[in-house]
């Protein structure tokens, strides 16, 4: 059964066509909007089916086929994002000519609200780069396969220690990218402060990287980073060589819970920390202050932003 909501609303549903070559096999979805960008398309390949997730507006347009013929295992999706088209090309194992795609699995064809789609589990997670020294790139299939996560395990929590004993070869489902980070807040910016706790580093790592390769105006980038312990810093060293490298950059580490021999800042987030690190590096600088950790760290941390007088527009704080 094909459900269609969106046709009530205006748009028109998605459709899809194949054609294939003695090698490739080409799944063409014509999506009907214009917006739909790779980030939009989530394709998995799973024994002999093949799931193909487009997420329009609050819809997912799904492909779902067990495929008539065995398939390699790499797949590459391109989309002409003018024209709202996606292509996605599977190439075959062996060189014959197949009758037909394959018969569908559940929902094939059709929209449907995203909501479900369906996860048992689900925790966000923040894709990073593989290192502070890889260059910032787009996320283009086929080339960039792989997305890199850094994940605390909680041995009480109910999901990291899951995670904590998958085995190669066992399967986890991803949803789509969400978030509400734009580009365009980069734009001129000239001082980028970037306020950090524990876990909450994990965003500001492809900031840090897009930012310090791609905005030519750009004169100063501060990471301010609160831990409980020393070996609570992600990538210290990393941190600590990438201020070296490139002037802009500095970084300073707070710990909340030190040893004694810790000679450097201490403390959570308060106003002394704060009115003396954020300072411009002009007096009429472009600013952009990002934020994010616990709950109440980021709380305490938006309380003191907005009583340091700085706008909403100078503020991005990443929550859930
Ligand atoms: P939970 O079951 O949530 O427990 C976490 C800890 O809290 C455990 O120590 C547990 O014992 C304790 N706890 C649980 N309930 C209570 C309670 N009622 N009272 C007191 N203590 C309690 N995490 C990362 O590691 N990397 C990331 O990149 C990342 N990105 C994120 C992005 C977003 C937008 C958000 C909102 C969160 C992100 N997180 C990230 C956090 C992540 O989503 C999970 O919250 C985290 O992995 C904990 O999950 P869990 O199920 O293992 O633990
Ligand atoms: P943690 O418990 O090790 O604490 C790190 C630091 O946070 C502490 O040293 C302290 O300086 C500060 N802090 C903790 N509690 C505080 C409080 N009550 N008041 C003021 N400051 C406080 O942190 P963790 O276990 O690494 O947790 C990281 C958190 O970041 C998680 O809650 C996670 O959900 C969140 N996170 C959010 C995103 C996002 O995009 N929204 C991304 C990654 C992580």
């Amino acid at each position: 059964q094909v459900t269609d909501p969106l046709a009530k609303e205006g748009p028109s549903s998605p459709s899809y066509d194949w054609f294939q070559t003695d090698a490739l096999v080409t799944i063409v979805i014509y999506t009907k909007q214009k917006d739909i960008n790779l980030d939009s398309v989530i394709a998995d390949h799973r024994d002999d089916s093949f799931r193909a997730e487009t997420v329009i507006k609050d819809y997912s347009y799904l492909i779902h086929i067990a495929l008539s013929h065995e398939i390699q295992e790499d797949f590459s999706v391109r989309v002409v994002e003018n024209v709202g088209k996606i292509e996605i090309v599977l190439k075959k194992k062996e060189n014959t000519s197949w009758k037909c795609l394959g018969h569908p699995l559940e929902n094939h064809n059709s929209l449907i609200p995203k909501k479900d789609t369906g996860t048992e589990i689900v925790k966000p997670y923040t894709p990073v780069s593989d290192s502070l020294f890889s260059e910032f790139k787009e996320p283009v299939l086929p080339n960039n396969k792989y997305i890199y996560f850094l994940i605390k395990i909680y041995p009480a929590g109910l999901f990291t220690p899951e995670l904590d004993h998958l085995q190669i070869g066992d399967y986890v489902s991803v949803s789509n990218p969400e978030g509400n980070f734009k580009i365009s807040q980069f734009q001129d910016l000239e001082d980028l402060f970037l306020l950090a706790a524990g876990t909450g580093f994990t965003p500001m790592v492809k900031v840090l990287s897009y930012a310090l390769t791609n905005i030519p105006s750009l004169r100063k980038v501060k990471l301010m980073f609160f831990n409980k312990t020393e070996d609570d810093i992600i990538w210290r060293s990393q941190l600590e060589k990438l201020a070296f490298k490139d002037k802009r950059f500095d970084v300073e580490f707070v710990l909340s819970v030190p040893t004694s021999e810790w000679n450097s800042k201490r403390g959570y987030i308060s106003p002394a920390l704060l009115s003396e690190f954020l300072k411009r590096s002009l007096d009429t600088s472009k600013v952009l202050i990002c934020i994010c950790g616990p709950m109440p760290f980021t709380e305490q941390g938006m309380k003191l932003l907005h009583d340091l007088n700085f706008s909403k527009d100078e503020i991005h704080s990443f929550t859930a």
